[in-house]
C-alpha cells in the first residue's frame, strides 16, 4: 500500500451521494459527471424504471438459484431472444456480467489445441478468459492487422509449437471499441485477416452497444459485417443501462455455454427487476432514436472543443475521449482539480493503462446538456492553462 501511495497509483473510492446521471453529487456537490458507461442515460430513463419497479411487484427481488437448477425465468429466455434479434445472430446467453461473459466464453470454446491471438488492448475480462484457458496465447500491437496477419500465417503454416500439429481452433478477440482509447477496430480488415486462415472471430463490443450501428447496435453493423464476425459479446451494464453481459452467435455456441460456462452454471442468474429493466432498454433504444442522435452530437462538440483547446486527446472516435497527461501524478492532479472546478472526470492509470499513458478519461453521454458540456469545457480549460498542459 506505501509503494502504491508514493507512486501515485493509489486510488481511493469515490462515493457517489445521488443517483447516477449528467451530474451527480459528492462530498456534498453537485459534479458535471464526465466518468459514466451511461451513454443513453437509460440507468434513470422513467421507462425502465417503471419496468423494473413492475417486475419486483410480480416477480420478487431474487431469482433464488443457478440458470441451470431454477434459476431462469421466462424472461430470461425472452431478453435472450430479444437481443439475438437486436444483434441479427442465431442465439444468445446472457452472464451476469461482460467480464464473466468473457471468461465464461472463452475457456469454454478453447482448449490445449487451439490458439488465442489477442490485441494488446483488450479488455481484462477476455486476458483472464484466455488465461482461464489451456490455448495457447498470441497477443498481437494494437489495432494492427499486418502483425495479426502475421501470427495467423505462422500458425497457420507451422501449427503448435514443439509439435507442429495444425491448431484446432484459431480465436482472433478484439474489442469493437476500446475502453480507454475509444478507438473503433479497423473491424473490416481483422475480419479479412481471420477469414484468410479460416480463424474464428470474438468481438467484444462492450462500448459498441448503444453507441455504433443502427440504434446502437454495435460495431459489427455500423461496419456492415452480419454473418462475419462469428461471436459477439455485449455488455448489459453500460448504455443498456442496467446490469449483465451476454454472448451472441450460433445456436451450438449458446448450446455449449449453457452445459459448460462456469460463470452460467455456478453463479446465480439475474433478479427479476434487471432483465426487466434491460428488456425495456432495447425497446427504448428502437423506438426514441433520439438519444443515440444526441450522444453524437454531444460528442463531436465535446471532441472538438478539448481539441481547439489544446489536449491531446489520442485517436478516439466514440463518445470517450481520453485526455493524455503521461505521468500519474499529473492526472491525478488534474482530476482533483476538476473536481475543484465543479467537474468529475477520474483519472485512468497503471495498471488500467500503460505506466506512462496516464490520462483523464471522460465520456459525454445523451443526458447532458449544452450549459452542462460548456461548464466542463471551461473547467479544463482552467486546469489545463494551470497546470501547463495546454500552452495557452
Ligand atoms: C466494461 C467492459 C466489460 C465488462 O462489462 P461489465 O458488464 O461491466 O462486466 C467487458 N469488456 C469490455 C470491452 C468492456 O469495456
Amino acid at each position: 500500500m506505501a509503494a502504491l501511495r508514493s507512486q501515485h497509483l493509489y486510488r481511493g473510492l469515490r462515493i457517489l451521494s445521488s443517483a447516477q446521471g449528467p451530474v451527480v453529487e459528492v462530498d456534498g456537490r453537485r459534479l458535471v459527471n464526465l466518468s459514466s458507461n451511461d451513454y443513453l442515460g437509460l440507468t434513470h430513463h422513467p421507462r425502465l424504471r417503471k419496468a423494473a419497479v413492475a417486475a419486483v411487484e410480480d416477480f420478487g427481488v431474487g431469482s433464488g438459484a443457478v440458470r441451470t437448477i431454477a434459476g431462469t425465468l421466462s424472461m430470461h429466455e425472452a431478453l435472450e431472444a430479444e437481443l439475438a434479434e437486436f444483434k441479427g445472430v442465431d442465439a444468445v446467453l446472457t452472464f451476469q456480467s461482460g467480464f464473466t461473459a468473457n471468461t465464461g466464453l472463452i475457456p469454454t470454446i478453447t482448449g490445449e489445441a487451439d490458439l488465442i491471438v489477442s490485441d494488446a488492448l483488450n479488455h481484462a475480462s477476455i486476458i483472464d478468459g484466455a488465461r482461464l484457458s489451456k490455448a495457447t496465447r498470441r497477443v498481437y500491437p494494437h489495432a494492427d492487422v499486418a502483425a495479426l496477419q502475421e501470427v495467423l500465417d505462422d500458425a497457420s503454416a507451422n501449427g503448435r509449437p514443439g509439435t507442429g500439429e495444425p491448431y484446432r481452433l484459431i480465436l482472433v478477440a478484439t474489442d469493437g471499441v476500446f475502453s480507454m482509447d475509444g478507438d473503433i477496430a479497423p473491424l473490416p480488415t481483422i475480419v479479412e485477416a481471420a477469414e484468410s486462415v479460416g480463424a474464428a472471430l470474438l468481438v467484444d463490443d462492450a462500448h459498441g452497444s448503444g453507441v455504433l450501428g443502427r440504434d446502437g447496435r454495435g460495431t459489427v453493423d455500423h461496419f456492415g459485417l452480419h454473418r462475419r464476425v462469428d461471436i459477439q459479446v455485449g455488455t448489459l451494464s453500460k448504455a443498456v443501462g442496467s446490469l449483465g453481459g451476454y454472448v451472441a452467435g450460433p445456436t451450438a455456441l449458446r448450446e455449449i455455454l449453457t452445459q459448460r460456462a462456469r460463470p452460467f452454471l455456478f453463479s446465480t442468474s439475474h433478479p427479476p427487476a434487471v432483465v426487466a429493466a434491460c428488456r425495456e432498454a432495447l425497446r427504448v433504444m428502437q423506438e426514441e432514436p433520439g438519444l443515440q442522435a444526441r450522444l453524437w452530437a454531444n460528442t463531436e462538440r465535446f471532441k472538438a472543443e478539448l481539441a481547439r483547446l489544446g489536449f491531446d486527446t489520442g485517436r478516439s472516435a466514440t463518445p470517450i475521449t481520453p485526455v493524455l497527461m503521461g505521468d500519474p501524478e499529473t492526472a491525478m492532479r488534474f482530476s482533483d482539480r476538476l473536481t475543484g472546478a465543479g467537474v468529475f472526470a477520474q483519472p485512468v492509470v497503471f495498471p488500467t493503462v500503460a505506466m506512462d499513458k496516464a490520462r483523464v478519461r471522460t465520456i459525454v453521454t445523451a443526458a447532458h446538456t449544452d450549459d452542462h458540456l460548456d461548464s466542463a469545457l471551461e473547467a479544463f480549460a482552467e486546469v489545463g492553462r494551470e497546470l501547463g498542459l495546454t500552452g495557452s
